[in-house]
């Protein structure tokens, strides 16, 4: 597949997809049922099938039952840990290892023609991106993520309540299905703190080092930020009691930072199908700081907020127009 066939890249190398961004087809009057259609099914598949198939296997596989759980013990604590350090290992690495160390795709459908590997910087640990980011993902937000999900499962199992697929089906199946809606606000609302001056020098600045983000920029994260983040877990404190609600919000924040670090707008699959990846609007975020502050538009807060970029030359504009002003507040005498 010809990524010029999709849109088209500038002389530095860097590509841009002809189609701009749109947000959720809720918000646009008449509503068109096709539309309408294609966005449910986006939302479903495949980011949210695939976090929703890995807490599955980690509820049947990893966690222990509601007895053991009953006491903080460092045995399944540390199971958890290690299950979830392998699948974010796992994971992230697949994509890492395929279009950043065997660059199988080279620049195709790359937003940032560089790969930080050639750019050593100052601003990382040990001057490298990609080892700095590694480090940060695993051995800061991982281990402060697992201790959020290990809480609430200890909390949940002093219960005995356990809202299951053999007892509620239906009412955990609708908060499964709310529960990215949760995770979208969440996000956007910490993010948005986050960006605060002393906040962001403090904490968020460390995520925004990687302007040219990979797979491991992900995760790679303050401390602090980490927290606030995967912090997303306390929201099942105000649901029915279950074991599966922590594990979903742990896995659609560790597996689903992922989807706006890819740093390629497709992915190009043995048999020639090069499916979308969803990364662009939080690629526009890493490379121009105040736009974007959701991944994606469900409740269009960014276009609401006026932070929205489309990726087009209109977005663009409206970007500009919103520094200038924001220039003229910082300075009023100039
Ligand atoms: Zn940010
Ligand atoms: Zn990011």
């Amino acid at each position: 597949m010809d990524d010029l066939d999709h849109g088209s890249r500038n002389k530095r190398g860097d590509w841009q997809p002809t189609a701009h961004l749109e947000v959720a087809p809720l918000w646009s009057w008449p509503i068109r049922p096709a539309r309408l259609l294609g966005w449910l099914a986006g939302y479903v598949w495949p980011w949210n099938a695939f976090f929703l198939a890995t807490t599955v296997l980690w509820c049947l596989l990893v966690l222990p039952p509601a007895e053991v759980r009953q006491q903080l013990a460092v045995g399944w604590i540390a199971q958890l840990l290690a299950a979830n350090w392998l699948g974010v290992f796992l994971f992230y690495g697949a994509f890492e290892l395929r279009l950043y160390v065997l660059r199988t795709q080279g620049q195709r459908f790359k937003y940032n023609g560089r790969f930080p590997a050639d750019q050593p910087s100052d601003v990382f640990w040990f001057k490298s991106q990609n080892l700095d980011n590694f480090l940060r993902s695993l051995f800061v937000s991982v281990p402060i993520g697992t201790a959020i999900e290990a809480g609430l499962l200890w909390q949940q199992a002093q219960s005995g309540h356990d809202l299951s697929w053999s007892t509620q089906p239906g009412l955990l199946a609708v908060l499964i299905l709310i529960a990215p809606l949760i995770h979208e606000v969440h996000f956007f609302v910490i993010h948005r703190a986050i960006h605060w001056g002393p906040l962001y020098r403090w904490v968020h600045a460390v995520h925004h080092n990687s302007i040219n983000p990979t797979p491991w920029s992900s995760l790679s994260m303050h401390p602090v930020e980490s927290f606030a983040y995967f912090g997303v877990a306390f929201w099942s404190l105000l649901m029915p009691e279950s074991s599966w609600l922590p594990v979903f919000f742990f896995h659609m924040a560790a597996f689903g930072a992922i989807v706006g670090h890819i740093g390629f707008d497709r992915l190009e699959l043995p048999g020639g199908a090069a499916p979308r990846t969803t990364s662009y609007a939080h690629y526009l975020h890493h490379k121009h700081f105040d736009v974007n502050y959701c991944d994606n538009g469900t409740f269009a807060l960014d276009l609401w907020t006026g932070s929205w970029h489309d990726g087009s030359p209109e977005g663009a504009r409206l970007m500009q127009e919103r520094y200038e002003r924001k220039r003229a507040r910082m300075n009023p005498s100039a």
